[in-house]
């Protein structure tokens, strides 16, 4: 049994005092909730807005957390001579248990290659986080017909040298780089046939066992209309959210919907 994941990617957005109250609404509305009847929640801030939000212990003794808090990015070395970068023992330092690493924005915008997320994702584990690694393709490649080939190619590389548990303990977020913050969702069908390929690279690259714990989600325009079809889909784990994140309403309602699915049985 996957446990979803619903995670807000905040991106470069928010001051301190929206992140505050942001994460705040969140908190309350989790508030009577049990830990066990809600999806894995991960809120990923800025970095300048870690101090402003926490983990978010289960008040009902299971010892859960509520909210998990991730870093955008993280570099591999532990500590020295890398100006503007921040290491995965000052992300823990700051409450974070998940990392996410090789976005699109990333990979595009600051030139991220396979290798680089590969060291991340080992520095991620070997410090104790959970990695989300995130993979997708353009619309030209959609268009070629090599989606599944390239993003094999990501994902292999990715993974390279990782053990089997902790691939099996690892979160992988696939996000179609046309369907981000384009309000072009990628069909839930096809979402979910790309998600089972890549559980089969899984397995090719690691273990069967590895390929049906691991978590894999979707995430491109992900908001209130499209989460319940999106969760009552097979392979479809979760969702990595950016901009539905950034407002309380929106993203408790795809609390409410996917813990609405998963009571209905509908998620995996
Ligand atoms: P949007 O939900 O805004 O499309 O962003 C998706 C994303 O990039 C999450 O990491």
């Amino acid at each position: 049994m996957r446990k979803p994941i619903i995670a807000g990617n905040w991106k470069m957005n928010l001051l301190q005092a929206d992140a505050k109250a942001l994460f705040g609404a969140v908190k309350n509305y989790l508030k009577d909730l049990s830990a066990q009847d809600l999806p894995v929640v991960v809120m990923a801030p800025t970095f300048t807005s870690l101090a402003h939000v926490e983990a978010d212990k289960c008040q009902c003794g299971c010892g859960c957390n509520k909210i998990h808090i991730a870093g955008q990015n993280c570099h591999w070395e532990t500590s020295g001579a890398f100006t503007g970068e921040i290491s995965v023992e000052m992300l823990a330092d700051a409450g974070c248990t998940y990392v996410i690493i090789g976005h699109s924005e990333r990979r595009q915008y600051f030139s991220e290659t396979d290798e680089m997320i590969n060291k991340k994702a080992k520095a991620i584990l070997a410090g104790g986080l959970v990695p989300v690694i995130c993979c997708g393709e353009t619309l030209e490649q959609r268009e070629a017909g090599v989606t599944d080939t390239f993003i094999a190619g990501q994902i292999k590389a990715a993974l390279d040298g990782l053990t089997q548990e902790q691939i099996a303990g690892s979160v992988i977020a696939y996000e179609p780089i046309w369907a981000i913050g384009t309000g072009k969702t990628c069909d839930a069908d096809e979402a979910n046939r790309t998600i089972a390929a890549i559980r089969e690279v899984v397995a090719q690259v690691s273990s069967r066992t590895a390929a049906d714990s691991i978590r894999i989600l979707y995430g491109g325009s992900v908001n209130p209309s499209t989460i319940a079809e999106q969760m009552s889909k097979s392979d479809i784990d979760g969702a990595l959210i950016g901009g539905a994140s950034l407002k309380a309403d929106s993203f408790n309602e795809i609390i409410k919907l996917t813990m609405e699915g998963m009571k209905n049985g509908a998620a995996v």
